[in-house]
């Protein structure tokens, strides 16, 4: 099984070009798509959850046209947007039973056991008989994932999950994903690269609409290894260093600014060789495209 995504191009009404020519194969298994805010992740998820169209290029899954054959893809699909409304008086099994019941599923008895299946398999079961808007964040996203599994879907998309979790709840997610992502292809998209780090076999780093990387983690990493130095310094040197390094990122500590720059060569001048991690992969491509302040 196999997502293919070749040249997809679109540019919005108000002039913003949100995807550039985006070509990326998708294996089965966890695919992690990092990137920072407004880099297109969530147009590119709609446009493969057939929610949006692209002006150019083409999407196929196992051969079918996800942009023509819509029909067929829906019913291959899961999808946990980034925000989705869930209504708020209605309990879990209901809701959950109304859903399967919308996606086909029309004999009562298969409904009760795939809801059942469900609720267990997102650890919701004892939540069942709660109303949805008494769900706490990690709760409302495993519901979001059980939802998304209805059907039974060989594609799932899964848009910046994590954000506002917290570290219990989050890893408990993370738990669940993988275990979905051994027999399905899972696009994860997310500006956290921790996501990807736990959890994803395969990645790509898009940056204003375009690909930067795509590959495995490690081979990321394999290609700044040896090549990042650290240093600490006062915040007001910050913009001297700029100048002379490239500086891939910054992180405030107890004060002082622990400095990361990617170099060819030992910059000297007090900087220690660092062991490269997946956010340094990030950062090093990332900081090509845009100002790293602002990252
Ligand atoms: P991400 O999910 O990575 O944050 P988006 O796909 O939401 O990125 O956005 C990519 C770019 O497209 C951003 O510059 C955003 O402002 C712009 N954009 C997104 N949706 C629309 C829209 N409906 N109309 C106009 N511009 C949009």
């Amino acid at each position: 099984m196999e997502l293919i995504i070749s040249n997809l191009t679109k540019t919005y009404p108000n002039g913003v070009r949100a995807l550039n020519n985006i070509s990326l194969t998708i294996p089965q298994g966890m695919f992690g798509l990092l990137g920072p805010n407004g880099a297109g992740k969530s147009t590119l998820m709609r446009t493969i959850a057939t929610l949006q169209d692209a002006d150019l290029g083409t999407i196929t899954l196992d051969g079918i046209d996800v942009l023509k054959d819509k029909q067929s893809i829906r019913e291959r699909l899961g999808y946990l947007p980034q925000d989705f409304g869930l209504y708020p008086r209605i309990n879990a099994e209901t809701m959950l039973d109304h859903i399967a019941q919308m996606k086909g599923i029309g004999n009562k008895s298969e409904r009760k056991s795939l809801v059942e299946a469900l609720l267990h398999r997102v650890n919701l079961y004892k939540d069942r008989k709660k109303a949805l808007g008494t769900f706490s964040g990690g709760m409302r996203q495993r519901f979001g994932i059980a939802q998304a599994l209805v059907g039974n879907p060989s594609l799932i998309i899964v848009d910046e999950p994590t954000a506002g979790l917290d570290p219990s709840e989050r890893n408990r997610f993370y738990n669940l994903l993988s275990e979905i992502g051994e027999n399905t292809i899972v696009i994860l998209s997310t500006h956290i690269v921790e996501d990807v780090n736990t959890l994803c076999s395969q990645m790509a780093i898009i940056c204003m609409g375009e690909v930067l990387m795509q590959g495995k983690p490690k081979d990321g990493l394999a290609m700044v290894q040896g090549k990042i130095y650290q240093k600490t310094i006062n915040k007001t040197e910050l913009n001297q260093y700029r100048q002379e390094y490239h500086v891939i990122s910054t992180k405030l500590i107890a004060g002082k600014l622990s400095l990361r720059v990617e170099s060819e060569e030992h910059p000297g001048n007090g900087f220690e060789p660092a062991l490269a991690d997946l956010e340094d992969v990030y950062f090093s491509f990332i900081s090509q495209k845009v100002d790293p302040i602002t990252i």
